[in-house]
């Protein structure tokens, strides 16, 4: 489409995180969702690479045949598995689905920032796979042969068939819904549950100084993501601010659903995981942490509570949680930036 001439400056009054296209996407000014700049200037902050972590020592533990079990084998495995192709959903959900509909210049600026990330996670997930020699056609595929998988992913993908239609259009309440809830289910249930589960696995392997490398990778993808579901919450958020119309009690309702389905697909997935426990784990403690954390993921965006229950691996919000994970990486984040002034 050709740019018409318009000698009229833009109104920022008319910006709005979706159905604001009057008010011009592509100039970053005037500002008016100052959260999505403040995030992308964050992002940008938090910059790393996978191949800056040496494995070294993960591929001697991997290649020592007793340092393992054959049940923590497995569970790295599938964890991996899950990993693996679940940022490449993300991304696919930002650059094919949702992007195209945000129209706020500074979301979409974090959002190219995000999915670029994405493809940083995904990098890091081959970079172990490649490390340790795993089998990458088994890894992989696994989200096409491992139903607990194939589960989740199915449930984030049903979301996207009517946004991935080119004819999607915003701008009608059943369709300003539909997008909402796609970014609901990813902020909230992809990026807040599904993921935080899997970050709890592997930070217990850890825990026991088992595949350090890998957690250390782990824990940036990590931060990345608890920015990622930030950012979503605020976007969610926006939307009800500048559209208070979408968030009917029956949406409310959808969503809270959405969640516990969530919670549901979660918890099988952890007994795939670790069917017989793992470092002290069973799958009814990791049920609990499911939930307790699908609690706060509703609480954030002000929908009710549906558990009530308490946190039952108070280690894990440690090294989740997180204000102390900002401090967790500072040392480390600081050191890639003067890394980083000096070889560029
Ligand atoms: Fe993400």
């Amino acid at each position: 489409m050709p740019i018409v001439e318009n000698h009229n400056k833009v109104d920022i009054n008319k910006r709005k995180m979706i159905n604001g296209g009057e008010a011009d996407v592509m100039q970053l000014y005037p500002m008016k969702h100052t959260f999505a700049w403040d995030a992308y200037i964050a992002a940008n902050a938090n910059h790393w690479l996978p191949t800056e972590i040496s494995m070294q020592r993960d591929i001697e533990q991997w290649k020592n045949p007793t340092f393992l079990t054959p049940d923590e084998r497995s569970a790295f495995e599938t964890v991996l598995g899950f990993f693996s192709t679940a940022d490449s959903l993300a991304a696919n959900n930002i650059v094919m689905a949702t992007y195209k509909h945000i129209t706020s210049p500074e979301a979409r600026m974090y959002l190219l920032r995000q999915s670029y990330e994405e493809a940083i996670h995904t990098h890091a997930y081959q970079y172990i796979v490649e490390s340790l020699g795993l089998d990458q056609g088994k890894i992989f595929n696994m989200y096409r042969e491992v139903s607990a998988i194939y589960n989740k992913d199915n449930m984030m993908l049903s979301l996207n068939e009517g946004i991935f239609d080119p004819n999607f259009k915003t701008g009608t309440l059943e369709n300003d819904q539909k997008l909402l809830e796609n970014i609901c289910m990813f902020s909230l249930v992809l990026e807040g549950i599904f993921f935080y589960s899997s970050f709890a696995v592997i930070l217990s392997f850890q825990r026991q100084n088992k595949m350090t490398a890998s957690a250390e990778q782990i824990q940036y993808i990590m931060r990345d993501e608890s920015n990622h579901f930030n950012f979503g919450v605020k976007v969610i958020e926006t939307i009800k601010e500048e559209q208070p119309e979408l968030w009917t009690p029956e949406f409310q309702q959808r969503i809270i659903d959405m969640v516990k389905k969530g919670v549901e697909l979660e918890y099988t997935f952890a007994v795939t995981v670790f069917p017989k426990g793992i470092f002290g784990i069973n799958a009814e403690g990791f049920k609990q942490y499911v939930e307790h954390i699908a609690d706060r993921r509703l609480r954030s965006v002000g929908l009710p509570e549906q558990y009530g229950v308490e946190n039952p691996f108070p280690w894990m919000s440690e090294a989740i949680d997180l204000d102390k994970e900002k401090n967790f990486f500072e040392t480390r984040v600081t050191e890639y930036k003067v890394g980083g002034q000096l070889e560029w």
